[in-house]
This record gives structure tokens, sequence and C-alpha cells, in this order.
């Protein structure tokens, strides 16, 4: 049915810790037609990260040339690092018909919200701001004062919930699994999309 419907952009965020690329993995393995968004970044690649797989790492120069471009569907400044999603990515999605997951932040998804309505806005959420900054802490990689500033980030980050379409308690990883999976699966059986398989399998307009 998947090639009768258009292609599905799902837009993800949430603050850092909530446990959003855990769960987007789980999700590109449950729906193996699930395509992965590969963001360009300005931000020095981390160990056992690989470019043109977990972003596509450009310099600040390149990464501005695309702005003035017009390159970028959305961009925005995160950690004092430059972020954006090529306008070719979406482009090529939607001529395979493909669905796409965009792990962005809030001002990223702002952006498309304004520009691409049908969009599937999801937001996953850390149970409570001690439960994050516990998972912060767990992994082990930042100093306190990066704890820190992500810490004031998620206020942020988490006032923005409100518009987005669905929110994902990321509680425990097995249940937030399943209501990520629910609202993909949601998502494709939306009437709006079928109205070409009706008509080819139904002769119905
Ligand atoms: P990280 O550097 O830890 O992979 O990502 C930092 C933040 O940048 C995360 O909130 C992530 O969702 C966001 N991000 C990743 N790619 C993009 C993008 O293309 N656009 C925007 N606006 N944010 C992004």
């Amino acid at each position: 049915m998947s090639n009768l419907r258009p292609g599905i952009l799902f837009v993800v965020s949430a603050p850092s810790g909530a446990g959003k690329t855990t769960l987007c993995r789980a999700m590109f393995d449950k729906f193996s037609d699930l395509r992965h968004s590969i963001s360009f970044t300005t931000r020095p690649i981390r160990s056992g990260e690989q470019d043109g797989v977990d972003y596509h790492f450009i310099d600040q120069k390149c990464f501005d040339g695309m702005v003035v471009s017009g390159d970028f569907v959305e961009w925005a400044e995160v950690h004092g690092n430059s972020y954006g999603t090529a306008l070719a990515t979406l482009k090529h999605a939607a001529a395979s018909g493909s669905d796409l997951l965009l792990e962005i932040d809030c001002q990223g998804a702002r952006q498309i919200r304004n520009s691409i309505k049908e969009a599937g806005f999801i937001f996953v959420l850390p149970p409570d701001f001690l439960e994050l900054e516990r998972r912060l802490r767990g992994r082990e990689t930042d100093s306190d004062e990066i704890i820190s500033r992500r810490m004031l980030n998620a206020k942020d980050e988490i006032s923005q919930a409100h518009w987005y379409d669905y929110i994902v308690l990321n509680d425990n990883l097995d249940q937030a699994g399943q209501r990520f999976s629910s609202i993909i699966e949601a998502e494709r059986c939306r009437t709006g999309l079928l109205t070409d398989f009706l008509k080819q399998q139904f002769s119905i307009n």
C-alpha cells in the first residue's frame, strides 16, 4: 500500500538525554521502509560516528554557503554548532514515496511546521527533570558545565512540546517504543493519504 500513498515526514524532537536517538533507532529497526534524514552539521565528528551516515560533517564556510544558496529546508544553531536539513533530502524521499524521519531540534521543527503542515510532529519527553539529569550524568561523556547547559536548554525545549502532534513519554524504553510505533502506524492510516489507494483499488473518487 505504501507505494499508493505519498511519503510521510516525521519530525522528532526532544531534550538531550530523553532517549530520542535510541527510540528512533528502534523505529528504523522495526520499520525497514522508514528512512533516516541525514543532516548537515558543523559539529566535530564524535568517535564511532561516520561521515555520510550519522551526519554530513562540513565546515562553517560550506554550511553558510548552503544557507545562502537556499539548500536547507530548515537550519538552526544548537549547542554552538550549525545543523540543517537539505531540501534535496526531502525531495528525494518525496520522489520515491518514502517515509522520512527527521531528528531535529525545536527551532528546526518549527520552521518545518511553518512550511509543511502535513508532517507528523513527535516530541519525546523524559519522565521529569531529575531523571533527565540522572541520564545525562550516566552517559559520562559531558562535563558538569555542559550538563548544566543541557538542563537549561531542556527547560526551553520542553516548553515547546505543546505544539507537537504527539508526545511520547519515555519512562520505559519498551513502552515508549510501542507508543512511538503506534503513532507511525496511525499516521500511515490517515484517510487523507489514501485517496489514490481508494481510487486505484476500488475505483472510488
Ligand atoms: P547531536 O550533535 O547531539 O547529534 O545533536 C544535537 C541537537 O541537534 C539534537 O537536538 C538534534 O536533534 C539536533 N539536530 C540534528 N540535526 C539537525 C538538523 O538538521 N536541524 C536541526 N534544527 N537540528 C538538528
